[in-house]
């Protein structure tokens, strides 16, 4: 199982990193200081940083900057809320792999994470399948029979808990922070609109599959009788 250091102050936003990580089978330590964060790399093997630059005890760059110094390649997805392009370019100047501005959607910061194992391989995750469902969270691909279509990621990781849960029924608040995390700003709808597009989708493949509504209460999975 591969392991990532989240080094991010904000403990509501760590945890919610943390919690949609290690949904997808990645392990996670969490550091709220650059100290801390030097602590736990000195004891433990982590395959990704994901790191904050505006921490209590200085700038996220300057750990990344010793790293590099150090000549440790660990990749590195760089968190901010500081967007400005001068900003992008000495993060990725000082050795990060990948740069994401807060806010960001819980499903884009979780796949480039996977985007970033996968490119040091360190991380082949397994493909799911579910009655004539077959998804592939490497390429964001859902195959039924012959046919395949491409997911975003808010749908492939709402998917894959509806998968989770094999028929039975997924609660909206699990489903809206697989996607977007518990921490993010999304309307209700959101969660309603991308079941919408995912249905789409299933009924273009001409699967067995459907999404049922538990008014207020979530969705789930059913395989109709017929098949
Ligand atoms: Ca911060």
């Amino acid at each position: 199982m591969p392991r990532v250091l989240i080094v991010e102050d904000h403990p509501r936003m760590a945890q919610a990193v943390a919690q949609a990580l290690q949904a997808q089978g990645i392990a996670c330590d969490t550091a709220s200081t650059l100290r801390h964060a030097v602590a736990f790399l000195e004891t433990a093997h982590h395959d990704a940083l994901i790191l904050d630059r505006g921490l209590p005890d200085g700038d996220g760059l300057t750990l990344l900057a010793q790293l590099r110094a150090l000549r440790q390649s660990t990749p590195c997805l760089i968190l901010t809320a500081r967007d400005a392009l001068g900003e992008r370019v000495s993060g990725l100047e000082t050795g990060a792999d990948d740069y994401l501005t807060k806010p960001f959607e819980m499903a884009e910061l979780v796949a480039r994470t996977k985007a970033l194992l996968r490119r040091h391989a360190v991380w082949a995750p397994e493909e799911r399948s579910f009655a004539d469902l077959k998804v592939s969270p490497t390429t964001s691909t859902l195959v039924v029979g012959p046919a395949s279509i491409t997911l975003s990621p808010s749908e492939l990781q709402i998917l894959l808990a509806l998968m989770r849960h094999a028929g039975q029924v997924a609660r909206r608040g699990a489903l809206e922070s697989a996607a977007w995390g518990a921490f993010s700003e999304i309307t209700p709808k959101a969660l309603d609109v991308t079941i919408h597009r995912l249905r789409g989708k299933l009924a273009a493949l001409r699967s067995v599959v459907s999404i049922i509504n538990t008014k207020g209460v979530g969705y789930a999975l059913a395989v109709s009788d017929n098949a």
